[in-house]
């Protein structure tokens, strides 16, 4: 399987082996080694920011979620590693004085409105049109099949809010429409301060429909140290003012 050569993490191969894909696609090949975390001397913690030319039909979907999914699953085993590492360590201190074992701490009820937290994605794809990002996020849904507890949540007009906050805890990667996601986050249901990975699916549609400002204002609640990919099927100067908008110093990938 040619997705095994890319690095990727065994929970995504065996998706996309799953899904029947057995190569990456053009625009896969391209992006993807370029999107992982490298050592690259420009990047931000890693990371660069990505422009990259795609049709729809090239598997472009695929090219974005997964390595954002690489890193997130990366980031949660590190995390969980860490918490056991603390964890075992307060039991053999108090071992070790002759105190009595720690004792977990108990889970907050989550149904007690008290205990609402608004959740904090990781990562976050803006898609221009509810059909885009609920096929997106129907993607994402397939790639995540072997993830234990890495969750998926769509944000799109026309959905109930309750139903919306219900589905967002928790959630690690967020597909979203611009406008609802705005009212969420001004309502204070999302916090978009822990996104490290910013995605702009069909940037050019994004423009046609007059979403240029919504961007920006969505850029400016992400942390500044993130990773911003772009995927447009032109790289016409409307464009180019979009990305020197939310991106620093691009790389292109051109299909
Ligand atoms: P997209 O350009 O993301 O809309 O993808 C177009 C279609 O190609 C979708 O139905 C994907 O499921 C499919 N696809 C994506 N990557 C691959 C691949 N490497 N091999 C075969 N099919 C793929």
């Amino acid at each position: 399987n040619g997705f095994v050569e890319l690095g990727l993490a065994p929970e995504l191969v065996q998706a996309v082996a799953d899904l029947g894909y057995t190569q990456p696609t053009t625009v896969q090949l391209k992006t993807i080694p370029l999107a992982l975390p490298n050592d690259n001397a420009d990047a931000k913690a890693g990371f660069i920011d990505l422009m990259v030319s795609s049709q729809t039909g090239s598997g472009k979907t695929a090219a974005f979620l997964l390595p954002v999914l690489h890193t997130l699953i990366q980031q949660q085993a590190q995390a969980e590693a860490a918490d056991k590492a603390a964890w075992d360590k307060l039991v053999a201190d108090a071992a070790a004085n002759g105190e009595e074992p720690p004792k977990r701490a108990k889970r907050k009820d989550p149904t007690n409105t008290r205990n609402f937290k608004a959740p904090t994605p990781g990562a976050l794809i803006v898609c221009p049109t509810r059909e885009l990002a609920q096929q997106v996020a129907h993607d994402a849904i397939d790639l995540v099949k072997h993830c234990r507890g890495l969750r998926v949540a769509n944000v799109v007009g026309g959905m109930p809010y309750q139903l919306q906050i219900a589905k967002l805890q928790n959630a690690d990667l967020v597909v979203a429409t611009p406008g609802r996601l705005l009212d969420l986050q001004r309502s204070m249901q999302i916090k978009l301060d822990k996104v490290q990975f910013l995605v702009v699916d069909e940037a050019d549609r994004m423009l046609d429909l007059g979403f240029s400002d919504d961007l920006a204002e969505i850029n400016q609640l992400t942390i500044d140290r993130k990773q911003t990919m772009m995927f447009s099927a032109t790289f016409a100067p409307r464009i180019q003012q979009l990305a020197t908008r939310v991106m620093r110093q691009p790389q292109r990938v051109q299909i």
